[in-house]
């Protein structure tokens, strides 16, 4: 068994400087390593988790538990709040074009996939044709209600509309 592990205290990896050996071992003989992050906190962390080299695409770690979920909450909920938003904001903007022209029950549904499943609805009217240029509401993981046979495409939806006068 390994007994005398490289030195690493004083290594840095990421937000984690190595500060001092810890007793503990992996079950694979692997030695825990007290780590200081830069924001203060401690933690213990198995030497095999502490690597600069991303492309052996194992996990990591380079900051402490705190820091670390922090980081990857920020990181999914940016990128996708800043799409999201986008795709709302042209949704609603695609809509007010279509009004008159499709059901008013259509914008009254969910601007998103992701606004619908928000409110619990499984339909959604982003105001644009799918890919086989329907225009039509959306079911949340499924498609275009016309591709699917569900309802007739706006185009259609209009010439079978009664006309008022
Ligand atoms: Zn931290
Ligand atoms: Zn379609």
């Amino acid at each position: 068994m390994p007994s005398t592990p490289r030195n690493r205290v004083g290594d840095v990896y990421g937000q984690l400087t190595v500060i001092a050996p810890s007793d503990r071992r992996t079950k694979s003989g692997n030695a825990y390593w007290w780590c200081r992050c830069s924001c203060g906190r401690e933690r213990e962390v198995a030497g095999d988790k502490l690597s600069l080299n991303v492309a052996r695409r194992k996990p990591t770690v380079t900051a402490c538990e705190e820091c670390s979920r922090e980081h990857q909450i920020e990181a999914v909920c940016f990128k996708h709040d800043r799409e999201e938003r986008e795709r709302r904001k042209q949704a609603k903007h695609d809509r007010k074009q279509l009004v008159g022209m499709v059901p008013d029950r259509w914008l009254k549904l969910p601007l998103t996939d992701a606004h619908a499943r928000e409110l619990g609805q499984t339909q959604f009217f982003r105001g644009r044709k799918c890919l086989r240029g329907h225009l039509a509401p959306y079911r949340i993981n499924g498609g275009c209600l016309t591709c699917a046979g569900q309802t007739p495409s706006a185009g259609d939806w209009q010439s079978t509309k009664p006309t008022e006068s």
